[in-house]
């Protein structure tokens, strides 16, 4: 079987024409080990979020906005296909294919407008017609650079279940695609440039994996083909130890473990959507991010076993826009399954839980949420613990808008007696108010909630406290 290399290029690194021409060369230089290429493309930064926006404001009446996402879209495209493409029969049909795709958004959103109402089904096949337009354009740069190249759907590889929206793969159907449809055109010495973010269901309904779903499918197609590595080229150098955007300085992270990106991710790191390392940690394949635009840099390695000196911490993250609920009441002590109805309450309402806190007195759970659903969720526990509640046993269920979760992330962490102390210690130097801690039983990570207005500062303290003091 052909040797692969997966290369992913997010939506900055195919987001105009000087990024495609810079993305495309890396592919045609070519894998260190002579690997074929596999190359995932996202929609251009941006258009996933336009396509969204115009289906959400059609389905509330609005006429005006989707055209005018046509439009843009349109202009953008023309321009970029315009820029790397010389005048040739290809290039015509190209565009009369994006024409095609934008034809279909607005079809779609005349409907979504009539029904006043975008159903999951819907949005995912609005949403991904990005992806659909940019593979066509990336594999003709491909070919116009006389390297062969063809654009692939992974509505035709990858399998997934029902869940529009947030769709996992089938990974046995999905190999089995792989092996039929991707295979013969490797084996044949074409370069495929696969759509990301989407798959199909067994019969053939588009779905998505989720927003910033482009890695997750290089993952699954790393998995699916037994890839030598996958390649995740984005916009900065690899990962970070923090966020860039809140502190400039962030450094790279030369080495991290499966366990640790899938933290990092978990808890606001938006370098990798949380679910790429599942289909790659069973057969340990690495995974590197490397920068597009500073490719001569070597980026981050993510293996099952990175060297990790004790008492390290190696990144600090940070997820905003929370609210933390709390059920109280001195009588909750000991009247069982409390927790259980509490949980299953808020999971009758979809609301996603990132973080659980229980004081071992049994006086209080809490546990945070997105503030979009709070009201529900309150509303939800309210009804299931309306007994408990005339009997004050639960004397309130109440929330705290808001928070913001900080988090600590490196298995470095484990068994070394002190960081949450450092880390405690980072914060009372600026009088940041810790309004609840917990720490994951892989001891991977210590996370800390915090008041929104404090979380900037709260990245600051731990990431030069803790994180420069321990690598310096
Ligand atoms: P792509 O479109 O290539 O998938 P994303 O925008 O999804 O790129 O993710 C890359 C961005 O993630 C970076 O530009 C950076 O701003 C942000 N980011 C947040 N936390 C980190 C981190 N710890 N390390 C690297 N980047 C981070
Ligand atoms: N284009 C999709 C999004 O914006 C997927 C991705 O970029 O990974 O969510
Ligand atoms: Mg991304």
């Amino acid at each position: 079987m052909t040797m692969t290399l997966i290369m992913k290029f997010g939506g900055t690194s195919v987001g105009n024409a000087e990024a495609i021409r810079q993305a495309a060369n890396l592919v045609i230089q070519g894998a260190p080990n002579g690997e074929a290429i596999v190359v995932i493309v996202s929609a251009m930064r941006g258009v996933t979020d336009a396509l969204v926006q115009g289906a959400l404001t059609a389905a509330q009446g609005d006429e005006q906005t989707y055209r005018g996402v046509v439009s843009d879209l349109r202009v953008r495209h023309t321009l970029v296909i315009a820029e790397l493409l010389s005048e040739s029969a290809q290039r015509t049909e190209l565009l009369k294919t994006v024409e095609a795709y934008l034809d279909e958004f607005a079809a779609f959103c005349r409907s979504v407008h009539v029904l006043g109402e975008v159903t999951a089904r819907a949005m995912d096949a609005i949403s991904s017609l990005g992806e659909r337009m940019n593979a066509r354009i990336f594999a003709a740069f491909l070919q116009e650079q006389g390297t062969p190249a063809r654009a692939v759907d992974a509505t035709d590889l990858i399998v997934t279940d029902r869940r529009f929206q947030e769709a996992a793969p089938l990974m046995e159907a999905t190999q089995q695609r792989v092996q039929a449809h991707l295979m013969p055109l490797i084996e044949a010495g074409e370069t495929p440039v696969v759509t990301g973010f989407i798959g199909a269901t067994e019969d053939g309904i588009t779905t998505t994996l989720g927003r910033g779903g482009s890695d997750y499918s290089a993952a699954i197609l790393g998995a699916a083909l037994d890839a030598a590595e996958v390649w995740t080229w984005t916009d900065v150098d690899g990962v970070l130890t923090t966020d860039p955007r809140i502190v400039p300085g962030a450094r790279i992270i030369p080495e991290l473990s499966y366990s640790e990106i899938g933290e990092l991710a978990y808890f606001g790191a938006k370098v990798l959507h949380p679910k790429t390392i599942r289909p790659v940690v069973e057969r340990g394949i690495p995974l590197w991010v490397k920068n597009t635009f500073n490719p001569t840099c070597p980026g981050t390695r993510i293996v099952q076993q990175p060297t990790s000196t004790p008492g390290t911490v190696k990144a600090v993250t940070a997820i905003p826009g929370l609210s933390m609920v709390t059920v109280e009441g001195r009588g909750m002590m000991g009247v069982p399954g409390i927790a259980a109805r509490t949980f299953a309450a808020v999971a009758s309402q979809g609301a996603n839980v990132l973080m659980i806190s229980q004081a071992s007195s049994e006086q209080s759970i809490c546990f945070l949420i997105p503030t979009g659903d709070v009201s529900t969720v309150i509303t939800a526990l309210e009804r299931e613990l309306a007994l408990e509640l005339s009997r004050r046993d639960i004397d309130r269920v109440w929330s705290m808008d808001d928070v913001v979760i900080v988090s600590a992330v490196g298995a470095g962490m484990r068994g070394t007696p002190g960081v949450a102390a450092r880390l405690f210690h980072a914060l009372a130097t600026t009088d940041i108010n810790v309004i609840a801690i917990a720490q994951g039983s892989s001891e991977c990570s210590i996370s800390l909630v915090v008041s929104g207005d404090q979380a900037t500062e709260a990245v600051r303290q731990i990431h030069s406290e803790v994180i420069f003091y321990e690598q310096a």
